[in-house]
């Protein structure tokens, strides 16, 4: 028996971010989607997918010129369109380093050093978090009413905030409570957010505002032990961690993994690879905590076999308990 009613949420980032040479978008996005449908539609639970729409508008960009980025496209919105027939939710995730990218007829050449939205004046941020949203719901019967920042960063808000209400976005699923990250690309610092699983806020979203415009969702946190990243450190060393997922991230610097291997780390409670091997412990934590969401995240380029069992084993206990998935616009408009 449930012992209170807990809203899960599995949040997905669609996007390819970095394509290994010879890698396909089949091969690194849209299989693995499909393969976590398959388990979801089991069941008939719903997802939410965090649309890269940075890396579709720069598809859009060049696809007239270059027939493979046009068969790109179209698979990625026709499988979109798909994923949004079968009830799952559609919210926007924001990577504007694409707006430096370039497919030069045989790969992108991607360029980092405009990351995230705090890399753009404010102008500039304004208009590209217009720009995405608009490119993405044009596909769209549903209105779109959440966001992910890319990579995280969120802040500053004050950069966005117009933005997401001229959109009419007022859900935002970025944050990680307790977690904190600074490297040339990335900068976020959560340690000073509420530590809960929902609030509302209206200037700033660390500062709880009962009577604010927007809602925050964050993506449940998990306390890693440094004995996990030894773990995995060691893999490494060993050449053994080769496992067979399908897209890249960014390397985390010298001194990031230092600090992972000396401290306890706050992460994002994820489907991804290994990470998944930790979900339904973290979920019967949350459970005795009284907690009322719990938002999961995942990345399809990812995902491993790992991932599917993880997942299919969590669902089935989840069902046990009486509890199902369920998306933002249902949980919060009931
Ligand atoms: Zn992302």
């Amino acid at each position: 028996m449930k012992q209170n009613n807990i809203n899960i949420y599995l949040t997905l980032d669609y996007e390819l971010f970095l394509l290994k040479p010879g890698n396909n978008i089949d091969f690194s996005l849209i299989n693995p989607t499909f393969d976590l449908v398959r388990i979801l539609n089991k069941y008939q639970y719903k997802a939410i997918f965090f649309v890269d729409a940075g890396y579709l508008f720069a598809l859009n960009r060049q696809k007239e010129k270059y027939p493979k980025l046009n068969n790109d496209y179209t698979k990625i919105v026709n499988q979109l369109k798909y994923l949004e027939s079968q009830g799952h939710e559609i919210g926007l995730h924001v990577h504007p380093h694409w707006e430096d990218c370039f497919y030069n007829g045989m790969e992108w050449k991607i360029s980092l050093k405009r990351f995230k939205l705090s890399d753009f004046s404010k102008e500039e941020a304004h208009s590209i978090f217009i720009k995405y949203y608009q490119f993405l719901q044009f596909n769209f019967q549903n209105k779109i009413i959440s966001y992910r920042a890319g990579g995280w960063c969120l802040e500053p808000f004050s950069l966005i905030r117009e933005a997401m209400k001229e959109s009419g976005i007022f859900i935002d699923s970025t944050v990680v409570p307790g977690a904190y990250y600074l490297s040339k690309t990335h900068s976020y610092d959560y340690r000073k957010f509420p530590n809960l699983d929902y609030w509302q806020f209206n200037e700033d979203p660390s500062i709880i505002d009962e009577f604010g415009h927007f809602f925050e969702i964050p993506c449940s946190p998990h306390r890693l032990s440094q004995f996990y990243y030894w773990e995995k450190f060691l893999n490494i060393f060993y050449k053994k961690f080769q496992h067979e997922s399908n897209g890249e991230a960014i390397k985390p610097s010298l001194l990031g993994i230092i600090k992972k291997l000396l401290f306890r780390t706050v992460d994002a409670i994820s489907i991804d690879a290994n990470k998944s091997n930790y979900l339904l412990g973290a979920f019967k934590t949350k459970e005795r905590t009284g907690d009322k969401h719990f938002c999961i995240i995942g990345h399809p380029k990812c995902f491993t076999s790992e991932t599917y069992k993880n997942l299919d084993d969590f669902i089935v206990y989840s069902i046990n308990r009486g509890y199902s998935f369920t998306t933002f616009s249902k949980s919060l408009t009931n």
